[in-house]
């Protein structure tokens, strides 16, 4: 774990940000084997850890969408997908919801039997777990997905974060609920803000700076989504040196991602689990 705050030290004094963030940009990059862009350095500092996020070209079945709840979704087509994602991970169930963009988190612990392609609990935005082979998944289309790491305790989490359920505190229900049922300390988590849209290409209303407790401007402006939350995972405790930023927008570049805004009905998932 040290020796992994140390790179990442050095990383971040060798790291070029597109501005005065203090917090790391990561180019997650596409593994071969399925497609899907994974956190490089996680993969490679942790050999226990499976993490990531589709794209439209992971796998064989192209566009890779795996909306189960959208206007456009098929949802048995993109349970094929899933189940597809489930196998190429070599995990023994995922887990998914219907997101509600709210900040009510899923605590998955101890054993289970194999489910359907995704295993669906209850509405909510968020999961957290520990089991080794289970894969916790958020489906996003320019909204946040955060890929939380605690290498102490093995426990991962995975949360869906558009501007209402970072306002709503998803971030912090999901820390809350990795402190609780894991005894994480925030100081030892690793936070990843992965491909979403960019600060450039989000213009919003007033109405969202103000429900995120930003400075609140007349007319609509662009705002950086993955900064805001970082910003709040400091004030949780998460060591800023501990908390990246995806280089990925998935409206301007062009990184085989679905965008709300640029018009696609589809979903990517974000994926995070322990290995079997
Ligand atoms: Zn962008």
């Amino acid at each position: 774990m040290e020796a992994f705050r140390a790179f990442l030290y050095v990383r971040s004094m060798l790291s070029t940000p597109d501005d005065s963030s203090p917090f790391p940009v990561v180019r997650e990059i596409r593994e071969p084997r399925f497609g899907a862009l994974v956190h490089p350095e996680w993969t490679q500092a942790f050999a226990w850890l499976v993490q990531g996020m589709t794209t439209r070209d992971s796998g064989h079945d192209h566009p890779f969408d795996l909306g189960l709840f959208a206007s456009r979704s098929e949802p048995e087509s993109a349970r094929r997908r899933w189940r597809a994602l489930r196998e190429s991970l070599g995990g023994d169930r995922v887990v998914h919801a219907h997101q509600v963009h709210g900040a009510d988190v899923h605590v998955h612990h101890g054993e289970f039997a194999p489910a359907r392609d995704p295993h669906l609990v209850d509405d909510c935005d968020g999961h957290v777990g520990d089991t080794p082979g289970l894969l916790l998944a958020v489906t996003t289309a320019d909204c946040v997905p955060v890929f939380v790491v605690d290498p102490e305790r093995r426990a991962v989490a995975a949360l869906h974060a558009g501007w209402r359920g970072a306002a709503s505190g998803v971030l912090e229900r999901g820390i809350d609920a990795m402190v609780s049922s894991f005894s994480s300390r925030p100081e030892h988590l690793l936070v990843h803000l992965g491909p979403a849209i960019c600060g450039a290409c989000y213009e919003v209303g007033p109405e969202v700076f103000e429900a995120l407790n930003q400075r609140t401007p007349a007319e609509p402006e662009p705002i950086d989504l993955r900064r805001v939350l970082a910003r709040r995972a400091v004030g949780l405790g998460v060591r800023e040196d501990s908390i990246s930023v995806s280089a990925h927008c998935t409206k301007c570049t062009d990184s085989g991602l679905f965008s709300h805004r640029a018009g696609h009905g589809e979903r990517q998932a974000g994926f995070i689990g322990v290995r079997r």
